[in-house]
């Protein structure tokens, strides 16, 4: 019976093939036995402060969360938060925004000035609305940086978990929307009244010239 020389070399490739799987299937169950049994200590939390805050804990497990927490330094990204009385509503953070997730409504003062902020800015605006949509937002921070009352922070809170996506939308005015109604039509009783004010003063120059 004569040999068939390309079959064998298909038999000798399949050989080698199982054999490379195995090997490698060997490794990483080794890696895997070899992490399972040493890895028996409690990873010890250290403060950000501490020297070794960085440096590799060795045969240690992941720390037991949410029971033990690892600290975060306090300049961390993560949540943002706005001191809404500190706002003076000037969309700066809205406009630089890469993803577009904050929202702000602003309605302009009919009396002019209706406070200060604690760094003595003028507030001129109510902020009708200011929402946060955190599920966007890609911690970039530059919304912090063109505050010019730093009234918006990123904070070190990451412990946020919510069920509903909606609920990652932070609302920080304290409008309700009834006086926001309210303002909304002063506002467009005052620009009417400016408007017809406006008419009438041409209408009579006109009508003297
Ligand atoms: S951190 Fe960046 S992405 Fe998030 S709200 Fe601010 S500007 Fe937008
Ligand atoms: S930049 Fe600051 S002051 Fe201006 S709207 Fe945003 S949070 Fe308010």
């Amino acid at each position: 019976m004569e040999s068939n020389p390309i079959g064998e070399i298909q038999k000798n490739k399949m050989i080698k093939r199982a054999i490379n799987g195995f090997k490698t299937a060997w490794k990483g169950l080794t890696l895997t036995m070899k992490a399972l049994f040493t890895s028996n200590a409690k990873r010890k939390v250290t403060p950000i402060t501490d020297d070794n805050y960085f440096k590799q804990q060795n045969n240690t497990n992941t720390i037991q969360y949410p029971k033990q927490e690892m600290p975060v330094p306090e300049v961390g990204r993560y949540q943002l938060d706005v001191e809404i009385d500190d706002c003076i509503v000037c969309d700066l953070c809205a406009k630089i925004c890469p993803v577009n997730c904050i929202d702000i409504e602003s309605i302009k003062s009919t009396e002019g000035s209706i406070g200060e902020t604690s760094d003595g800015s003028k507030k001129l605006l109510y902020a009708a609305k200011f929402d946060i949509d955190m599920a966007k937002c890609m911690y970039c921070g530059l919304c912090t940086i063109v505050c010019p009352t730093e009234c918006i922070v990123m904070t070190n809170q990451y412990d946020k978990t919510v069920f509903e996506l909606s609920n990652l939308t932070y609302e920080f005015s304290d409008m309700s929307p009834e006086d926001a109604a309210e303002k909304r039509m002063l506002l467009e009783k005052q620009q009417a009244e400016k408007q017809a004010a406006k008419l009438a003063a041409m209408k009579a120059k006109e009508g003297g010239a």
